[in-house]
């Protein structure tokens, strides 16, 4: 199966960083987005972050010129119909990505795979919103896609092993490494990462520790690169609340259930990074 051209919808995060790294690969890429100004934010991204690589003399002028000329944008689906391959990487919920895939099975040619970034919506029930089941399936990249190695490959229930196949080579032409799980609620980056990051929401809700305290005990003592509340602000407050109820109601457990200091940031539009104001202050100097 031949993969050249490539079409990505939403230009947010997720969206712009896959449209980079398959760009950057050599691929044609289509990033689509509800309106113009979104669409060309994540273009303006793209070339933000492609300047740094630049600057750091990783990149030359001219090379980063031809990866952005491969990189188109739109607001209409309809543009997809040719591409071998469509990612979603809009907005998590579940309406969003039902009607999105309902049409893109419409307008896009019958060998076209179609695959969703979520990060924890069921990719069985996704596929069974298409007639094309057998050609669906998770790509999951992780945030920043071009920094980060790992995309976690979601088999859905019905997903054949020649788009299996297609899409493990895919994420190893990027440079990434692919590694397969099956689906289930959150696959295994969110099952695990989710409930630890809930964990410590809980210890700031129920006055154990700062905010700063919470996240240097985590990163100092286990080693990781970054607190769990930095982490979450990085996600998206709104994106972590989603998966955590994903997790809740499809597993049924209430360990899962997301702390009400989380909901309540949410509420308040404190979505992290990209609103300004999450766990931490981003529009102080
Ligand atoms: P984001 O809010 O930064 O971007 C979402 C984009 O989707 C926005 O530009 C929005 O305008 C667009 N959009 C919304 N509805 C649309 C529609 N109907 N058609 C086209 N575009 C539409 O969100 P994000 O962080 O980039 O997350 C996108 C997806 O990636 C989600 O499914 C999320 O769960 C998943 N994901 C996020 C992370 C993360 O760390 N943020 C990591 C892995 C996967």
């Amino acid at each position: 199966m031949s993969i050249q051209t490539i079409g990505v919808i939403g230009a947010g995060q997720m969206g712009n960083g896959i449209a980079h790294v398959f760009a950057q690969a050599g691929y044609a890429v289509l990033m689509q987005d509800i309106t113009e100004g979104y669409a060309r934010k994540g273009l303006a991204t793209i070339d933000k972050n492609l300047q740094r690589g630049v600057d750091k003399g990783k990149l030359t002028a001219d090379a980063k010129a031809a990866v952005l000329d491969r990189v188109k944008v739109t607001t209409r689906l309809d543009d997809l119909a040719d591409c071998d391959l469509v990612i979603e990487a809009a907005t998590e919920k579940w309406e969003v990505k039902k009607q999105l895939f309902d049409t893109l099975d419409l307008v896009c040619k019958p060998g076209t795979i179609l695959a969703s970034n979520t990060s924890s919506i069921s990719i069985t029930k996704l596929a069974a919103v298409t007639k094309r089941p057998g050609s669906f399936i998770g790509m999951h990249f992780m945030n920043p896609v071009p920094v980060m190695q790992l995309v976690e490959i979601i088999r859905g229930l019905a997903t054949d092993d020649t788009t299996f196949d297609a899409v493990m080579e895919l994420a190893k032409q990027l440079g990434k490494t692919p590694i397969a799980c099956n689906d289930f609620p959150g696959f295994v980056s969110n099952r695990v990462l989710l409930p630890m990051i809930n964990e410590a929401i809980y210890a700031l809700y129920e006055g154990v520790a700062t905010v700063e305290s919470i996240d240097g005990i985590m990163k100092l003592g286990m080693n990781h690169p970054m607190g769990p509340l930095t982490l979450a602000d990085f996600i998206g407050l709104d994106t972590c609340l989603y998966i955590l109820n994903v997790l809740h109601e499809g597993l049924g457990d209430p360990k899962y259930r997301p702390c009400p200091l989380l909901i309540k940031y949410v509420d308040a539009g404190w979505l992290g990074r990209k609103s300004g104001r999450g766990f931490y202050d981003y529009n102080k100097a």
